[in-house]
């Protein structure tokens, strides 16, 4: 069982949709299911909707998925776990506030130390903790030895005891952390093997250990991915546009694309242009570089234009607002210029606006009044034959305004390329 475990707190980071592509590709290569976790338990930080606009990401991406599971279903689970390490003395409560508890990470601060709680609660009496009245967390006791495993992609890796201290497994108000939820989930959803961004490299071992105090014996793999930098070399953060699946989107950047360049930074890839359907084929988490990827906004678009190139004429007429899919094929020529939907729209668009030219007006009027009164061509050559004769105009004089008139600008690419798709609108172009 793989899963991808989204939290509903923020829009999508293209870091978030890497991980849900990698675990859709090996869960569908090793035929295993595949379950979304909305892990909504921090109910402070939760945004209405965004567990609904992540499916959506996902489901315009075509990552299909088994299940949705919403990790506050499983409170009482958590709840129920909790007491149980409370039981077996794996687990206690802490009466610490929230007052000493700074002070304590205060003068860390000052010493320049990492603060680990200090086990103040670690050894209450049965009677200290039954007849205290002040809320209290539940912590987990500390490991007592080194904790290691292997990551697929990362290796060995190994956590000193002395690097975890008792954390908190249930919040005062009787929430489980992160950590707790997660290693519980991931026990009761029969996960074997965890794919996710290496900023939880640091939770794994934390979350076997709950595991391993609750007696769960069943070995969960780890592979964790490198963060993906910026141009910068500094990593991807909500300030860099580009790491929002949404803006991408916006931007008029095809899911296909996206999909390539993400499976394509920091792996080893048969080919450069490929779908998800054959990233399938041959996909290997093996492959994945240990060192973290960079993001080329410019490589982004080169993989853009070629979905483009290959996109379904009328399909991508539709995404640029037309209904024809002559329209697509004059789209794909507009990738010699252009790299996303948006600008290739705005090409075309002008294509069908209305033609104004100080410079050329003169023979803008002389060139629409010949087009509309003219016979249907076929071909670009005699269309052109054709007007040369009957205006008289000749070299620069002819085709600066003839390419002003048939699309709105002064250069791009070859008349003669974009005539035979827009041949049939000539009326609606030349106003
Ligand atoms: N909710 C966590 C996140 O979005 C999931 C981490 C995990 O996959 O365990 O980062």
């Amino acid at each position: 069982m793989y899963r991808f475990a989204p939290s509903p707190t923020g829009d999508m980071h293209i870091g978030n949709l890497r991980v849900a592509l990698f675990n859709f590709i090996c869960a569908k290569k090793n035929n295993q299911k595949f379950i979304i976790r909305i892990e909504d338990t921090d109910t402070q930080r939760n945004i209405q909707g965004k567990d609904q606009e992540i499916l959506e990401v996902l489901n315009l991406f075509g990552i299909k998925y088994d299940e949705v599971y919403y990790q506050s279903n499983n409170l009482k689970f958590h709840y129920q776990m909790a007491m149980q390490l409370l039981m077996d003395q794996k687990a206690f409560s802490c009466f610490c506030s929230e007052d000493v508890l700074n002070q304590k990470k205060e003068s860390a601060k000052k010493n320049s130390t990492a603060y680990m709680y200090d086990d103040a609660c670690l050894n209450l009496s049965d009677s200290e903790v039954l007849e205290n009245e002040k809320p209290f967390v539940i912590r987990i006791k500390r490991p007592t030895k080194d904790l290691s495993f292997t990551d697929i992609i990362k290796g060995d890796m190994k956590f000193s005891a002395k690097s975890i201290d008792s954390f908190v497994l249930l919040r005062a108000n009787k929430t489980p952390t992160y950590n707790f939820a997660c290693a519980v989930d991931d026990m009761l959803h029969d996960i074997s093997i965890v794919i996710r961004g290496e900023d939880h490299l640091s939770n794994t071992p934390k979350q076997k250990l709950i595991r391993k105090y609750l007696k769960y014996n069943k070995e969960i793999i780890y592979a964790h991915l490198p963060i993906i930098l910026n141009s910068q070399g500094k990593k991807m953060s909500k300030r860099d546009d580009a790491s929002s699946v949404k803006w991408l989107l916006n931007e008029g950047f095809l899911p296909s694309a996206i999909t390539n360049y993400l499976i394509l930074i920091g792996n080893k890839t048969p080919t450069e242009v490929f779908t998800l359907d054959e990233a399938i084929e041959w996909f290997d988490l093996k492959n994945i570089s240990k060192s973290p990827a960079k993001f080329d906004l410019d490589r982004l678009r080169h993989l853009n234009r070629e979905h483009i190139k290959k996109s379904d004429p009328l399909e991508l007429a539709k995404l640029i607002g037309y209904s024809s899919k002559d329209l697509g094929q004059l789209a794909k020529i507009y990738t010699e210029e252009a790299s996303t939907i948006n600008e290739i729209k705005s090409k075309i668009d002008k294509i069908f606006s209305s033609k104004n030219s100080k410079e050329f007006e003169r023979e803008l009027n002389i060139l629409r009044d010949i087009i509309s009164d003219m016979p249907y061509f076929e071909s670009f050559d005699e269309f052109k034959s054709y007007l040369i004769d009957k205006s008289s105009l000749k070299g620069k004089k002819f085709f600066k305004p003839l390419r002003v008139l048939l699309t709105g600008v002064q250069s791009g690419p070859n008349l003669s390329d974009i005539y035979p798709h827009i041949k049939n609108y000539l009326g609606e172009i030349i106003r």
